[in-house]
Parts: C-alpha cells; sequence; structure tokens
C-alpha cells in the first residue's frame, strides 16, 4: 500500500491516480459528477445499504498523507480485496470529494453532502475514516454519538481491545448526520496520544508541510483493512 500512498501523494492529477488504481486492479466503479467536483462508487451486492467512505481531496500544503491519502488507499485495498474475493455482500465503497471545503462551512459544496443527500433512503448505515495512517489505536469520534443515532460499525467496533471514543475535528460524517443516516466517523492514532487529555501531534501536523508521507504507516493501514473487511464480511 506504501506504494499506492506515494503515487497518490505525489501526482498533481488525483482523480487520474484514482481511477487509474482502480481499473489496474479490475475494480469496477461509477463515476459521480456533481456542482463542485466528482466522488467515485465502487458497489458490492445488489442494493447495498450500507457505505464506507473517505475524501480522496486534501489540503495542498503538504502531502495530504494522513489527511486523506492513507484512508483512500486502505478503502482501494478493500475494494480490490473484496472484488477478487467476488463480494456479492452489503456494501458501497465511495470516495468523496472537497471534504476539505468544511473548513470554511461550505457545507453543500462538500461531495458526502451530495452523496448522502441522494442516497438518505437506501443507507442505513455510513462509516466514514479520515486520518487513518498512523499508530495502532482505533477512534472513534464521540463528537456526534450524542445525535442517538445508533450505528451498528460503532458498537461493533467498541467491544474491540484499541479502541478509543474520543472527539475528533468532524468529517464527512456531518453530511450524513444532516440527513439522518447513523454514522461512524473512525480514525486512528498512536497509543501516547489516545487518551483524553493528551496532547496529539498526529492532528497538529494536518493541513500543513507536516502532513507526510514519513508518517503514515504500513501497519496502521493494514490494521483499518483487516478492520473494515472483518466487518464487511461478519468474520469476527
Ligand atoms: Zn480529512
Amino acid at each position: 500500500m506504501m506504494l499506492d500512498l506515494i503515487d497518490l501523494c505525489k501526482t498533481r492529477d488525483r482523480h487520474g491516480v484514482l481511477r487509474e488504481m482502480l481499473t489496474r486492479r479490475g475494480v469496477n466503479y461509477n463515476v459521480l459528477p456533481y456542482a463542485h467536483g466528482v466522488n467515485y462508487e465502487v458497489v458490492f451486492g445488489e442494493r447495498p445499504r450500507r457505505v464506507i467512505g473517505a475524501h480522496h481531496d486534501i489540503v495542498t500544503r503538504g502531502d495530504g498523507a494522513n489527511d486523506n491519502t492513507a484512508s483512500v488507499v486502505e478503502l482501494v485495498e478493500l475494494a480490490t480485496k473484496l472484488t477478487r474475493e467476488r463480494f456479492i455482500g452489503d456494501l458501497r465503497i465511495v470516495f468523496f470529494d472537497n471534504e476539505e471545503l468544511l473548513c470554511r462551512g461550505a457545507f453543500d459544496e462538500m461531495g458526502s453532502a451530495e452523496y448522502a443527500k441522494h442516497t438518505t433512503n437506501e443507507t442505513e448505515e455510513a462509516i466514514v475514516l479520515d486520518v487513518c495512517g498512523a499508530g495502532d489505536v482505533l477512534v472513534v469520534s464521540g463528537l456526534w454519538h450524542r445525535a442517538k443515532l445508533s450505528a451498528p460499525f460503532e458498537n461493533w467496533l467498541m467491544k474491540k481491545e484499541n479502541t478509543v471514543r474520543i472527539t475528533t475535528p468532524p468529517s464527512d460524517d456531518v453530511s450524513f448526520l444532516r440527513y439522518g443516516v447513523p454514522v461512524t466517523l473512525m480514525c486512528t492514532l498512536p497509543e501516547t496520544e489516545s487518551a483524553p487529555g493528551d496532547r496529539r501531534l498526529t492532528w497538529e501536523r494536518l493541513h500543513t508541510a507536516g502532513d507526510s508521507i514519513e508518517t503514515v504507516n504500513e501497519d496502521t493501514m493494514e490494521l483499518v483493512v483487516s478492520t473494515l473487511y472483518d466487518y464487511v464480511t461478519g468474520r469476527a
């Protein structure tokens, strides 16, 4: 996965490289353009009601390696694995455009808002990945769980040993909440940064030149892929 991460971080044509990566691996995808950008969707099974998504855009001050290229590469890997196994279960994997516009409050221009709006009726749960490239603790965002939308993935994940719930910065989860879809936002952190009062250097690096390829780690990417794989295939 590291080579894919480097390819995607170093290109000036992220859309092209992402499409090429999926095509080369035999993963079929739908191109979903909208007024402000382009989402990409990989569909497994008939009428899938579960969505796993990650934003594919980055802030250009750094490589955007942890935010959010690592998550994109993980979802490409998951899509590849499931395609090769001819998985026909319940899943849409979606790559969202323009999550970074959330910083300036442009909610309607986010790819996930567009996607959530048009799929509300057919989506029972959404899982959003953001900043999933470093550390071995899986973090569930506690920011929104008071919305009382019970998200199955969150309940499943919280039973695992290396999982914590803390308040995280918002991401594409806001789009699903807006349309009443139960959603879990997941990220990863090193253990030394995962307790409520800890300083989180990983997050301090985001949107700066410090969000570089060197901060991302292959073990973390493998952990995220295997966790999602276990969940969608009903293992573990
Ligand atoms: Zn992000």
